[in-house]
């Protein structure tokens, strides 16, 4: 009698342990961080950076000038086929504190416009240049406004390619990996073949320390955290 109660406790174990197992890892599920990058897109650099994550699975969110986006509707397309997102980075990089608010809107409209006509939808996002974001701004954007908790400086060797050194990417590639923490928003410009160079390990690097690399917004949705228009954010923590 002991030993049927025995074999039926053991049994009871063995079956329940596999559901009990799913049990925890849905309690701990992959961290995520979303690469974004700014300023492009650029024929050569963008495209580099998606074949990057096409190879590895991942997403990014590229804030795009609407002036480059005009010259490149299909890396828009290619990057929202890959489940990539685009957001609005302005029409030509302008600092937005210095502008009045139907100007504001304007950079904004005429970026909405170009990425509509490849996209067929507007970005959902908006990132100032330079991150760049008074009172008076944060008032006339009618989306959250998304900045970054991450900065590799990517954007400090990016300009000269004498700086393209194994040693330069090699820091780069370090600030955009190492002390990442769940939640955070890295900041990259894909104008850069310096930059695209660091993603060819920047990506599966944060993949092999765990994280599962996102969009923006998807970021936000899987943690629970609701945006508004005029809202600032660094991180979805
Ligand atoms: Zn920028």
């Amino acid at each position: 009698m002991r030993k049927k109660r025995f074999l039926l406790l053991a049994a009871t174990l063995v079956l329940t342990l596999p559901a009990w197992t799913i049990r925890v890892n849905a309690k701990d599920p992959k961290p995520l961080a979303a690469l974004t990058f700014d300023d492009g897109p650029s024929a050569a650099n963008t495209a580099k950076i998606l074949d990057v994550l096409e190879v590895n699975g991942a997403k990014a969110t590229f804030f795009v000038i609407g002036r480059n986006a005009a010259e490149n509707a299909e890396l828009l397309q290619r990057a929202k086929a890959l489940g990539c997102e685009i957001g609005n980075h302005t029409y030509d990089h302008a600092k937005l504190t210095e502008l009045s608010a139907e100007k504001i809107r304007q950079q904004l409209q005429k970026t909405d416009d170009v990425v509509t006509d490849s996209l067929g939808e507007k970005p959902k996002l908006v990132r100032a240049p330079c991150g760049r974001c008074s009172c008076g701004v944060r008032s006339v954007i009618d989306r959250p406004l998304i900045l970054w908790s991450v900065d590799p400086r990517d954007w400090e060797y990016g300009l000269d390619r004498a700086q393209n050194t194994a040693q330069n990417r090699e820091t780069v590639i370090r600030a955009a990996t190492e002390n990442v923490q769940d939640g955070d928003i890295i900041l990259l410009h894909d104008l850069y073949a310096f930059t695209a160079e660091c993603c060819e390990s920047i990506v599966p690097k944060l993949q092999s320390m765990g994280f599962e690399l996102v969009t923006v917004s998807e970021l936000m949705q899987r943690k629970g955290i609701e945006l508004h228009a005029g809202q600032t954010v660094r991180c979805a923590r």
